[in-house]
Formats: structure tokens, sequence, C-alpha cells
């Protein structure tokens, strides 16, 4: 198999004093975008956040200089404000600014806050989209977000906001009552008190919850259970976690493709 092909088709050009926000996608490093890809092969830097897997850095440039920007081994996060100066800064000293993101950048990735920045100071960007954990990540384990018999409307919901709590400004009995599918991102700290605000809107204690721990990861596994029994799942979790609620998490039973693949052909 070649790549090569892929040189004929119109790329945009990776020009200098400019920063690509790139989505890794949820791990497998054939989750990557093409033009992530591309972008990779082309950076002169590469600010990488905490859920980019090796495996996805190892293909950058090997010239690239290689940015950590992320939490990692309980050492404290750098500011949100801190990397997004130092986006500016590299890009101002004439760099192509690779920032590789986990999943989508735009999907509470801080990808907004960061393209924020970089119009603040006049810097040219891109935004390369990636599969989101809560779509992609899902499907690693058989979970489809939609299904016609199931749901025509899903909601995206953190666990957490800036505090470090659950998110203030959330409407419970809104968001439990707008979609029969609730996917959750950064949800494994405070899971427990989410499902109750949701039972406490009307969601029933019945309601099927299903939680991808490492998705498309090589140790991904999931664990199944109800909104009322999290006490028993929560020793179980491992963040980074995805979390669904609503009956799509009983497709998988059928659906299950990843785990005995991954063990048969090294997908991903
Ligand atoms: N921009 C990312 C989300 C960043 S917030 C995206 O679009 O996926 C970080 C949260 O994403 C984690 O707390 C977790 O809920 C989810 N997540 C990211 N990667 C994951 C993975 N491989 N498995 C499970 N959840 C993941």
């Amino acid at each position: 198999m070649s790549f090569a092909a892929l040189d004929s088709l119109d790329w945009p050009v990776f020009e200098p004093g400019t920063v690509w926000l790139v989505g890794a996608g949820p791990g497998a490093p054939g989750l990557l975008s093409l033009l992530g890809y591309r972008g990779l092969l082309e950076a002169d830097v590469v600010v990488y956040d905490a859920l980019v897997s090796d495996a996805l850095l190892a293909l950058a440039n090997p010239a690239a200089e290689r940015i950590y920007a992320g939490k990692r081994g309980g050492k404290p996060s750098p500011k949100q404000a801190d990397i997004s100066l130092r986006l500016v800064e590299l890009a101002e000293a004439g760099k192509r600014v690779l920032r590789l993101k986990g999943g989508d950048p735009f999907i509470f990735g801080r990808g907004a806050e960061e393209a924020l920045a970089l119009v603040a100071r006049g810097i040219r960007f891109r935004i390369v989209p990636g599969i989101s954990a809560g779509v992609g990540g899902l499907a690693y384990a058989g979970i489809p977000v939609t299904h016609r018999d199931t749901n025509q409307a899903v909601v995206f919901l953190t666990g957490h906001d800036e505090s470090g709590g659950i998110p203030a400004a959330v409407d419970w009995a809104a968001v439990a009552n707008a979609a029969p599918i609730i996917v959750m991102y950064m949800a494994v700290k405070h899971l427990r008190s989410i499902a109750d605000k949701l039972m406490a809107a009307g969601r029933a204690p019945a309601d099927r919850v299903a939680v991808v721990c490492n998705a498309a990861l090589p140790d991904q596994y999931v664990v199944d259970g109800t909104l009322g029994d999290i006490a028993r799942i929560e020793p179980m979790l491992k963040a980074p976690a995805i979390v669904v609620v609503g009956a799509v998490g009983g497709l998988r039973q059928d659906l299950d493709w990843y785990v005995g693949a991954l063990r048969e052909n090294g997908l991903g």
C-alpha cells in the first residue's frame, strides 16, 4: 500500500507563521484525518495535549519540535492563557505551528479559545476537524450515537466546568428531557451527582448507562450500568471515559466489533 497518490491532491499550504488546530481523534492513529497527517509532516512545531497518543506524535516530521501542553502524571496543567500565548509566540516567530488536540478541537477542547487568541493577534489559522470521542469513541464500542428506533436527537454534555465542579450553567430539566440519548465528556468524577440530577429531572433509574474507557485504544473496555446503580459501576471507571445514557448503549450487544477485531487484526 502506498500513500503516494495523495501527493497529487490539491492540499492547502501550511504557511510559516500560521497555526493549524488539528483534531487527533479519540486514540487510534488511523483516525487522524489525511489533512491532519499532512500537517504533521510539514509542521515546524507540534504542541500536543495529554490525550494524544505517542503513536500519532511519532508520525510528525522528525525535525519538528514537540511541546507538551497537557496534564499527565498528576502534574499541574498549564493555564489555558499560557498555551494560547505560546501558540501566538511560536507563530509570530515564523513557525508552522500544529496544535494537536484529542478528538475534535471544537468539541469541549478549548479550540475556540485558542483560535480566538490567534484572531486577537491577527494570526492566520486553520481548523482541521477530528473524530470526537463522543461519536467515534462510542462507535469503537459498537454504540451508534443515533439509531432510528431509539432517538432523533442527542445531547452532548460536559461533566465539569472551569471550577472543576458540575457545570453550573446547565439546566438539568432541559438536558434530561431534550433527547433520549445524552453523551457526556469528562463525566467520571461527578457521575453520581449528574445521574442524581438527571433522575430528579425525570429520567428513570433503569435508564441504561454505558461507559467506554480508553475508547479506540488497545486497552479499551466498556462498563454497563443504569442511572440508578452508578455507585456499583463507579469503581470500575477510569478516565478518559465517555458516558452515554440511553438505549443506544444496548446495541453493542450485537455491534461490538472492536475488541475481537483488535486482537485478531490489530485494527486501528
Ligand atoms: N475534544 C475532545 C474532548 C476533549 S475533553 C473530543 O472531541 O473527543 C476530554 C474528554 O474527552 C475526556 O474526559 C473523555 O470524556 C473524552 N475522551 C477523549 N478521548 C477519549 C478516549 N480515547 N476514550 C474515552 N473518552 C475520551
